[in-house]
């Protein structure tokens, strides 16, 4: 049975022709081999050679793509920071797509660390240093009135995907300005890598307002305007007319907002959720996976959603999305929605978020000031809330500290404990502190990968509660079905089906996320529920029954391998 869409339509397969990818005049020669998306370098055969003006351009032997990735990754290996591994990987990705993305399919548990968290985080600080060549599409508050035709400037005409920052909350770093602009690269390539949305499709673009950050001003590396950050009304209608542009240029896009300040991107969110078809990762997507996390730790710790009280370090995006969507989940449990919400509280940077607090507390921490005394620290929140669940989503180092993770653990058999705040230096507590602090006991996840630890002849494996787990698969699942929103929903579905790919091997080993090795199936069974989601509450814009969603999904990822151009 079909269900009701916005409009019926046959399944695209999402892989643009070779002509819409080259253009009309397809590139010949050295116009080629600079076309990163087209490019095969030494793999070009023999009669391509010849057909397309390469002949002399390239070394006379003939690799096949095995033989270029062989090669590739003994360079990868070869580079002894992570930061030489990102700029290596950044130079390949400008030169030839195919082989970048064949290298992270094979090696993903390797390769997402470097191009995403937590290398992207020291690559964003030195942008400026290791800058080469662009990459997708700086906008700048001076090009006012002129976004649209800016849009038209990218070479590809069918963008499906758009992530966007203006810099201002770069990962835990704060404002880093246009030098932000390693994350929407870097998620792209995530999109790519591990759902397999063909690169032709996706669009990293930073906007830039000016920083606040007064380090940046004075560097002679800095590369975006030199001025503090525009705010206010103008700010807005810079916004405004970028989403009008979009939606003009690219009818068909998903925008992801990302890394913006917090006041901005709840507003954002609010404003254009229904405008244009868009999501917040820091706020959605980090929800659905700290979700997934937490259904899946009630295999371990045999209690139900609904019985869990969650304190939060933190009271921003990431802790008030993931607040939200656990209230929609025990809801769904069960749960009335003022229930549920008492099941969350909130420390920030002046303590227990409470109703005494009121007139100070931005919009999106009043649903979570209960009634309750003032307490000024962490250690207190949990010595009188006795929580199950201690989520670090501060951006501050080491604030769980062993105190707080033994006392967790004499209130629960098995505390959760996500300290998921990034990069790596950041994080509230290391895989080692929460292992050791609980007798081994914690349910341990973090935003950034941790080293197996080994404890009392124990050997941990501790679960990345990386967006990475959900957003390719939200994104892919969207697109396939051209849905017109990402609505909350969708975002629930997508941390269930999370949690039900955690198997009892995972769970063994301390792990309450799938390994990395499997993401390209976790982002298709991801993809599959949030397009059958998106279906059944009318969203879509094309009629698929629930047999047919999974074969589209599959049939639209991007595989990376060469095409014949002659
Ligand atoms: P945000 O700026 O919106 O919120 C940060 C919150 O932390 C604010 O409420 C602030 O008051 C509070 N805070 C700051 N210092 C504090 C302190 N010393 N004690 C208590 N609270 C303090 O940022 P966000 O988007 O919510 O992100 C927060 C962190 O979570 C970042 O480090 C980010 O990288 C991380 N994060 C991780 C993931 C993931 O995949 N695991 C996803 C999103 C965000």
């Amino acid at each position: 049975m079909a269900f009701q869409c916005r409009a019926v339509k046959t399944p695209a397969t999402h892989a643009p022709s070779l002509q819409a990818i080259g253009g009309a005049a397809f590139p010949r020669g050295s116009a080629l081999l600079a076309n990163s998306l087209l490019n095969k370098g030494t793999a070009f055969p023999e009669e391509e050679r010849d057909a397309l003006g390469l002949r002399g351009l390239l070394p006379p032997r003939v690799f096949t793509l095995e033989e270029q990735l062989a090669r590739a990754y003994a360079n990868f290996q070869h580079q002894a920071e992570p930061l030489g591994k990102y700029v290596f990987l950044t130079l390949l990705q400008n030169r030839n797509e195919t082989l970048f993305y064949k290298l992270l399919e094979t090696h993903p548990e390797e390769m997402i660390p470097i191009i995403y968290t937590p290398t992207v985080g020291q690559a964003c600080l030195d942008y400026g240093a290791i800058f080469r060549r662009p990459r997708g599409m700086f906008i700048s508050i001076r090009e006012r009135g002129r976004i649209a035709e800016i849009l038209r400037h990218w070479p590809q005409t069918d963008v499906r995907m758009i992530v966007v920052t203006d810099g201002e909350r770069i990962l835990g770093l704060g404002d880093l300005g246009v030098l932000g602009m390693g994350i929407p690269v870097g998620k792209l390539a995530l999109y790519t890598s591990c759902a397999g949305l063909h690169p032709a499709y996706c669009l990293p673009i930073t906007l830039d307002v000016g920083t606040n950050n007064g380090s940046l001003h004075d560097s002679p590396t800095y590369l975006g305007l030199n001025q503090p950050r525009v705010r206010g009304e103008e700010y807005h209608a810079f916004i405004e007319e970028f989403v009008t542009a979009v939606k003009r240029v690219f009818p068909k896009v998903l925008l992801q907002w990302e890394d913006f300040g917090n006041t901005t991107a709840f507003r954002l969110l609010r404003d254009y959720q229904k405008r244009i078809c868009s999501f917040n990762d820091d706020i959605q997507g980090t929800a659905a996976v700290a979700l997934a996390g937490l259904i899946a730790s009630l295999r371990e710790t045999g209690q139900s959603l609904a019985e869990q009280k969650l304190l939060f370090l933190g009271a921003g995006e990431a802790g008030t999305g993931i607040a939200d969507l656990f209230c929609a989940a025990a809801g769904d449990a069960g749960l009335s929605e003022s229930e549920a919400r008492a099941r969350c509280w909130f420390v920030d940077s002046q303590g227990l978020v409470v109703r005494g607090r009121l007139t100070e507390l931005a919009h999106h921490k009043i649903p979570y000031a209960h009634e309750h005394p003032p307490l000024a620290t962490l250690a207190e929140a949990v010595e009188i809330l006795r929580p199950t669940a201690l989520i670090g989503v501060s951006g501050t180092p080491a604030k769980f500290t062993p105190e707080i993770i033994a006392r967790m653990a004499e209130f629960n058999e098995r505390p959760v404990i996500f300290a998921l705040s990034n990069p790596t230096s950041q994080a509230e507590c290391t895989a080692e502190a929460a292992y050791k602090s609980s007798g081994g006991r914690a349910i341990f996840a973090s935003g950034s990968p941790f080293p197996t630890v080994e404890f009392e002849g124990r050997t941990f494996v501790p679960g990345q509660g990386n967006n990475v787990y959900i957003f390719p698969g939200v994104g892919l699942g969207s697109l396939v079905v051209e849905s017109a929103e990402v609505s909350e929903r969708m975002f629930l579905v997508a941390a269930r089906t999370l949690a039900d790919l955690v198997t009892d091997e995972d769970l063994a080993l301390g792990r309450i996320y799938p390994s990395l090795t499997r993401i390209r199936e976790v982002s298709v069974k991801i993809a599959t529920a949030v397009a059958r989601e998106a279906v059944h509450s009318g969203l879509a814009g094309i009629a698929l029954t629930d047999d047919e969603i999974e074969p589209a999904v599959r049939r639209s990822t991007y595989q990376p391998a060469y095409r014949s151009y002659i």
